[in-house]
């Protein structure tokens, strides 16, 4: 599942090539419904003729901004892709959706489990994000006093308070798991136990492991590719996400690895490097 990295690399492999360029047709293939509610005579009564000024990303969404203050609000969710492509090529794999550009490229969504969405929304909807996510974890307002201050209200076990995209915007399992690995942190521990240095710690972990997963251009296990259709390298680097399962040696002491549900969502870890009391 794309998580801030991979939604990270489609933007930017992306909005050198589209911004500036007219959106001149849409097409749609058999799931119509990824365009959502609106549908596709309103989509595309709202969006023909318009010029996109900029793709940007907040969390784990990418909005394509419009010359007229609207724009394409895009979700990924499990298996979305958004690809860009010289017009006349066939179909991607589950292709859903095309918007034609005014140079022949064409920009397409493709998605197996068609959970990810392309909605043409708002101005207000747009900034709304901003109240529906946390602060950006590469940005200046994420800060381990931001964390010390959501953890210390929360009751729940760690992994879950970090998965709450109000706490940290853009952060899932893979990366969730990284970073408490990297912390030395056990992922049911009790969000509010945590000290000042483990906090120090935790923050530090999310910034670090954000940073190279987009270095690596995003990890790719099956369906995940940038917006030309390439995998990312970070799978390589993972130290503990899908290798629990396994009960694979732990990179850092040699003990193996394990699995354990929190919030419904599996956290691979080291037992031994983040023992659970602390
Ligand atoms: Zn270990």
């Amino acid at each position: 599942m794309p998580e801030l990295p991979e939604v990270e690399t489609v933007r930017a492999s992306l909005v050198d090539r589209v911004r500036g360029r007219r959106i001149v047709e849409l097409r749609t293939g058999a799931f119509e419904g990824v365009l959502g509610p609106l549908g596709v005579d309103a989509t595309r009564a709202g969006v023909l003729g318009r010029t996109i000024l900029d793709v940007a990303r907040r969390g784990k969404y990418l909005v394509v901004a419009l010359d007229d203050g609207t724009g394409l609000l895009i979700h990924l969710r499990m298996t979305g892709r958004l690809q860009l492509e010289p017009g006349g090529r066939p179909p991607l794999r589950f292709e859903h959706l095309a918007i034609l550009l005014d140079n022949g490229d064409e920009l397409r969504y493709a998605d197996q489990r068609k959970f990810g969405r392309v909605l043409h929304v708002t101005p207000e909807t747009i900034a709304s994000l901003d109240g529906k996510l946390g602060p950006e974890p590469l940005d200046e307002g994420f800060t381990s006093g931001w964390i010390a201050d959501r953890m210390r209200r929360r009751t729940g076990r760690l992994k879950s308070v970090l998965l709450d995209q109000r706490v940290v915007a853009g952060l899932g399992n893979i990366y969730a798991d990284e970073a408490l690995f990297r912390a030395g942190l056990h992922p049911e521990r009790k969000a509010s136990s945590l000290g000042a240095e483990e906090v120090e710690r935790l923050h530090a972990a999310i910034v670090d492991v954000l940073r190279e997963g987009i270095d690596n251009r995003g990890t790719t296990f099956s369906s995940f590719a940038d917006g030309h259709g390439a995998s990312g390298t970070n799978q390589q680097y993972l130290h503990v996400y899908g290798r629990g399962r396994s009960g694979s040696p732990c990179t850092r002491c040699g003990q193996p690895l394990s699995v354990v549900v929190v919030g419904g969502r599996s956290s691979h870890h080291c037992g031994s490097c983040q023992p659970i009391d602390q």
